[in-house]
């Protein structure tokens, strides 16, 4: 079914996750009770609340925030602004969430939170309105707080709307020296780590470049071995798309389309993220940019003849309406739900390739538990370490230079000497992360004889992770 040039799968989302749970799910011998608690939504609180306009006129507004699984406490899980969100999908998303923080070790129940309002609609103070009252009523139902429910950026909202969220939180909160942990993704000043910004495209750079880095893997797709010269396809040039489109590019890859709501551009030898992004800024359209071919629809733009093609925007994007169609061999679900659990099954079978979103997009959660303890310790990461480091360095080359009699140049030293600051500690420890928990799938893959997908791979892993913690409580055998 296709509705405004979006096609739309008729299965619900919350469906699509179970689904693909079940399917992993039976290849366990966990017993069906515990299966059963692990997938369920534990709680969801739907909220209706008004709000002036700056015109003066009143309007509801329809929010929702669900706690998916609390068997590790905090949950977690962002909050997007968007016209069409639904219960539905709340439930969907932070189901994915439990599993996304499962895969990565990162040790949070799963939550996510929805304000159904296309927020281009809304000036900043009326957002700024929305966002504290929808903060208020969270808290009225203990629904946030550091030990309790830690929201984070979806799409549609950022640092902006977090920092209104801790503010929110805080003057609410007096005397708790943790509040500005409720919330991650905040500003740097506000208490944000350096590095959260970008670290969903990141973490998706890192995981695709994982993958393209198996000859193995790569050989069956037909495709050579590393990320140089690989063709990529972005679909959403949001935060999650820009980041990855930004970091792939960098990475040797060639960006050759790009997607947005208004439409798609194509260009075989390579298009400039950056320039594409401050042309949408300038004109508030991708279309006609230099030298690029001009596609009608964003869907165009996922059947382009390319190598990977990265869906950054929106659930339901490849159905069994357009699966067919698709000509990238690696399909890098960057945003939450992109393909249809049928549409999955047909890219599979056609000899595709799936990095499953609750693994490939976890690099954002990741690093807002980076966040979180950052907050929980009140000092920033490489505060304490950098200068002893640099000292160490400097006296470890200090030794070579005596040693072999010849000196290093200013700028070897300069780069050798350096101690790890925040940024440098962030980006490492999301690497790391990404790069484990891709060969942790993978393994799992191959313990299955290379017959399961890398999506069931993940929820094996996930549902494994999740019992595990359920077993350590005692409450199943
Ligand atoms: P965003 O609001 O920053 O960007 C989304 C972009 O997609 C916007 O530029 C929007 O105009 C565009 N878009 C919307 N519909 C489109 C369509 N049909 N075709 C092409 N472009 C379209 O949102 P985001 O934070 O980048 O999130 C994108 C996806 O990534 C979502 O599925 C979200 O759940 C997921 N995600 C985000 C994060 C995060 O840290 N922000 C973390 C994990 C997963």
């Amino acid at each position: 079914m296709t509705i405004w040039g979006y096609a739309m799968s008729t299965i619900k989302f919350f469906n699509q996750v179970n689904k693909n749970f079940d399917k992993a799910a039976a290849l366990t011998e966990h017993p069906p009770g515990l299966l059963k608690q692990i997938k369920i939504c534990n709680s969801v609180y739907h909220m209706t609340f008004p709000v002036k306009r700056d015109g003066g006129t009143i309007e509801t507004v329809q929010a929702w925030r669900a706690e998916h699984s609390h068997h590790k406490q905090p949950v977690k899980g962002g909050i997007r602004y968007a016209a069409n969100v639904n219960e539905d999908e709340v439930m969907a998303l932070a189901a994915l969430m439990t599993y996304k923080c499962a895969i990565v070790d990162v040790p949070f129940g799963g939550a996510k939170g929805g304000i159904k309002i296309s927020r281009y609609k809304y000036t900043q103070s009326e957002l700024e309105r929305i966002t504290r009252r929808y903060t208020y009523e969270l808290i009225k139902k203990n629904f946030i707080g550091p030990g309790i429910d830690v929201p984070a950026p979806d799409y549609g909202t950022g640092a902006q709307e977090m920092a209104w969220i801790a503010d929110t939180y805080n003057s609410m909160t007096e005397g708790q020296l943790d509040a500005f942990a409720c919330v991650t993704g905040k500003p740097v000043p506000q208490g944000g780590v350096r590095g959260r910004t970008e670290a969903t495209g990141l973490g998706v750079y890192y995981g695709i470049r994982e993958a393209c880095n198996v000859p193995e893997d790569m050989k069956r797709l037909g495709l050579s071995t590393g990320l140089a010269g690989k063709r990529v396809v972005v679909q959403g040039l949001g935060n999650v798309g820009y980041h990855a489109a930004k970091f792939l590019q960098d990475g040797g890859a060639i960006l050759v389309g790009v997607a947005e709501y208004e439409g798609a551009i194509y260009n075989p030898d390579g298009l400039d993220v950056d320039e594409v992004a401050r042309r949408r800024r300038e004109h508030k359209s991708i279309l006609k940019f230099p030298r690029a071919t001009d596609l009608p629809t964003s869907q165009d733009a996922l059947e382009l003849d390319c190598d990977i093609l990265v869906p950054a925007a929106l659930e339901d994007q490849i159905t069994m309406d357009n699966a067919a169609n698709i000509k990238a061999r690696l399909i890098a679900e960057a945003a939450n739900g992109p393909v249809t659990a049928d549409a999955s099954e047909a890219l599979l079978a056609a000899g595709k390739m799936i990095i499953p979103d609750m693994y490939l997009n976890a690099g954002g959660v990741t690093v807002s538990y980076f966040e979180w303890l950052k907050n929980l310790s009140h000092v920033r990461f490489g505060r304490m370490s950098k200068r002893f480091e640099e000292n160490i360095n400097r006296s470890l080359l200090k030794a070579i230079e005596e040693l072999v009699g010849k000196s290093f140049s200013s700028d070897v030293v300069s780069k050798i000497a350096l101690g790890a600051d925040e940024k440098d500690l962030v980006y490492s420890g999301l690497e790391e992360t990404m790069c484990n928990a891709y060969q942790n799938i993978r393994e799992i893959r191959r313990n299955h004889g290379d017959k399961i997908s890398l999506r069931t791979a993940a929820f094996l892993d996930a549902i494994d992770k999740v019992a595990l913690s359920y077993m350590d409580l005692g409450i199943f055998p």
